[in-house]
């Protein structure tokens, strides 16, 4: 899974503006997601399609990036089960620096902040993480999904009417004396 093949369409060549504050460089690719983005319940699948437009900005640190990422992540609703699907736009910001990252972290990993080896930037991480922050912790097929009957199962939104009778607690009572003297 962490494996990251040196032709994985996140990692983005810096050779030309590496190192000259300054200057910068705009990437606009769609490729197919190499792996699922997301969780569980709802991601971006694999070989979806995502939609990457970046600027990348020499500075004195690294390379600083920032844009956004688009892509349309598919789930299920939390309550009925339905396919969920998300057009999902996120915002992508980080920086990525030849300075060691975890130097002066005394409070976790700072965020947005990305190990850089000088030469190539590898934006699955931030994509990642973007896309993430978008999606929603329990989908929904709608945000007044009904969900499904908790004694039978069924669709509510098909059936808004839906309901089981109570057992008329004299038939009961008779249906056991039945039961008593077959036995
Ligand atoms: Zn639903
Ligand atoms: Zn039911």
């Amino acid at each position: 899974m962490s494996q990251r093949p040196a032709s994985s369409p996140f990692r983005i060549s810096m050779r030309d503006i590496a190192r000259r504050p300054g200057t910068q460089r705009t990437v606009s690719e769609s490729f197919p997601a190499p792996a699922v983005l997301g969780t569980d319940v709802i991601g971006v699948p694999e070989g979806a399609e995502l939609r990457l437009d970046v600027s990348l900005e020499s500075v004195s640190e690294g390379i600083w990036v920032s844009g956004t990422v688009m892509a349309e992540a598919v789930g299920e609703c939390g309550r009925c089960l339905d396919e969920v699907r998300q057009q999902v736009a996120a915002p992508v910001q980080g920086l990525f620096t030849v300075d060691d990252v975890h130097a002066d972290d005394e409070e976790g990993e700072p965020e947005d902040v990305f190990q850089f080896d000088g030469e190539t930037v590898d934006l699955e991480e931030v994509v990642r993480d973007a896309v993430a922050s978008e999606l929603p912790f329990t989908p929904l097929c709608r945000p007044d999904c009904p969900g499904l009957c908790d004694q039978c199962g069924a669709r509510l939104a098909d059936d808004p009417d839906h309901a089981h009778d109570a057992i008329d607690p004299r038939w009961s009572a008779l249906q056991s004396l039945t039961e008593e003297k077959e036995s």
